[in-house]
């Protein structure tokens, strides 16, 4: 049976799934966190979108899985991913907070009008380096390219 483009497609999408799954699962484990469903789910409905969501939705997609899970739970869980290096609250958007669960490296730009945050990725932004005083004041744990500006959606409406 030959496999068509688009399923190739959806099968690559599930191996990345399971993959980082897995990775998910073994850095819990090595941070001695229990693999609890909640956690799964949360980290699912991250890595599962590009929208860069606050708590409160990423609450509204996993109480589709789980139905009585807490917003505090997901705001604990998505804090606690970011602590075990899985996901990272995105920079410069203010409150609420935003989260990525998008590891591969990439940058950000966010819209100042509709607050948009849109990933792109420009690989000379992967090796930015930290200048040597730096290094020895802070432990640094990411470094990142952030841009802010208009997006073409907003500039595209104010010209008309
Ligand atoms: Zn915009
Ligand atoms: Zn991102």
């Amino acid at each position: 049976m030959k496999v068509g483009e688009f399923e190739m497609h959806e099968m690559a999408e599930k191996t990345t799934l399971d993959a980082k799954l897995m990775a998910f699962e073994d850095r819990c484990r090595k941070n001695g966190l229990k693999i609890t469903p909640q956690r799964i789910a949360v980290y699912k409905a991250l890595i599962n979108t590009d929208t860069h969501p606050t708590a409160e939705e990423v609450h509204k997609m996993v109480r589709e899985d789980i139905h009585n899970i807490s917003l505090d739970t997901v705001n604990r869980t998505l804090l606690t991913l970011a602590e075990i290096g899985v996901a990272f609250r995105v920079e410069g958007t203010g409150q609420p907070r935003r989260y990525d669960g998008g590891m591969e490296d990439h940058q950000h730009f966010r819209c100042i009008k509709c607050g948009k945050v849109i990933d792109f990725h420009y690989e000379p932004f992967d090796n930015i380096e930290i200048p040597a005083h730096l290094q020895g004041q802070f432990q640094i744990m990411r470094k990142t390219v952030y841009m802010e500006g208009i997006c073409e959606t907003c500039s595209e409406m104010s010209s008309n």
